[in-house]
């Protein structure tokens, strides 16, 4: 019979291995004590996958430096899994100094990079590599309605090239929809004045509609969210909730915040590509000067 070869199946025989071998995807939460990470990255992966304020103690027994703590969970859905690394890092921001407070932040990404070097270059390599790189960095901007803070450029700054950046706005809860909309504004404004590009970067887009795509998730970032591990009774469903003088802020209600735009975007759209720009920009932009070192 003439005509199918069967070139479709790949697509196919990918699904088989990637159900059987599972995949890593490593999230670094980074912005001051209080701005709700744990509780919005629980909200993300609906479960107890950040227990750090629990474990510091509350607010009382802030460490004294950045601390970096990598947590990982095993989560799989419609029997796909998915090896999830939380990497939080208490203390960031809460000094009174915070003069390079990027620094630990980018020693942790850039020795995870090291780590996946050296094993790429080993004579007796690994058959898969365990990958610790960190894929996204969530960077929390504190609803103050004002403007970005100092620390915040400065992170951006010294990361956004570095690693995959996704600002967001936290607690949006807190802030009217007007105060809201022009606080998004203002800080797209600044980052760009900083020059501070984020994830996904215009220069990465493939090809236009990819790019249509980007421009329209650009335009609406930084993404104002509200987490909680809390449960309402709206209209008889159970919702993820925040009660407010104004009634129940729905977390997964678009109308209410962006919490459903961010998840799709970083867990059901874009997860692959951060995945990707990872592998194919950032560490191989790594790569290239650490194998220049050498040679030179
Ligand atoms: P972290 O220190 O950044 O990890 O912050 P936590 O997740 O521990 O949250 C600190 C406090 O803020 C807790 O009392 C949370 O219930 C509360 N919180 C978390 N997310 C939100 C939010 O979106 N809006 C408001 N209003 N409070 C929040
Ligand atoms: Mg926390």
């Amino acid at each position: 019979l003439l005509g199918y070869i069967g070139i479709d199946t790949i697509i196919e025989q990918m699904r088989k291995k990637t159900m059987k071998a599972g995949f890593d995807f490593n999230i670094m939460i980074v912005g001051q004590s209080g701005l709700g990470k744990s509780t919005l990255v629980n909200t993300l992966f609906k479960s107890q996958v950040s227990r750090w304020s629990a474990a510091w103690g509350g607010e009382f027994k802030l460490p004294k430096t950045v601390e970096i703590k990598a947590v990982s969970h095993v989560i799989e859905e419609g029997g796909v899994k998915m090896k999830l690394t939380v990497i939080d890092t208490p203390g960031f921001g809460d000094q009174i100094n915070n003069d390079n407070c990027w620094e630990p932040i980018s020693k942790y990404i850039n020795e995870q990079y090291e780590k996946f070097l050296k094993e790429e270059v080993n004579i007796a390599r690994k058959k898969r590599i365990p990958d610790t790189r960190v894929h996204c960095c969530l960077y929390f901007i504190s609803p103050t309605g004002h403007s970005l803070r100092q620390l915040d450029i400065e992170f951006m700054k010294h990361l956004s090239r570095t690693v995959n950046i996704v600002p967001i706005i936290a607690k949006s809860d807190t802030m009217t929809p007007d105060e809201k909309n022009e606080f998004k504004q203002r800080v797209r404004k600044e980052l760009e004045v900083c020059g501070i590009e984020f994830y996904p970067q215009k220069e990465f887009d493939d090809d236009m509609e990819d790019k249509n795509e980007n421009d329209k998730i650009r335009e609406a970032m930084p993404f104002a969210v509200v987490g909680s591990d809390k449960e309402y009774q709206v209209n008889g469903k159970r919702v993820l909730g925040r009660k407010t003088a104004w009634g129940v802020i729905e977390v997964e209600n678009p109308i209410h915040c962006e919490f459903a735009l961010l998840r799709d975007f970083l867990i059901r759209t874009h997860l692959q590509d951060l995945k990707e720009i990872t592998h194919n920009i950032h560490y191989e932009t790594y790569r290239a000067k650490r194998l220049n070192e050498n040679g030179g």
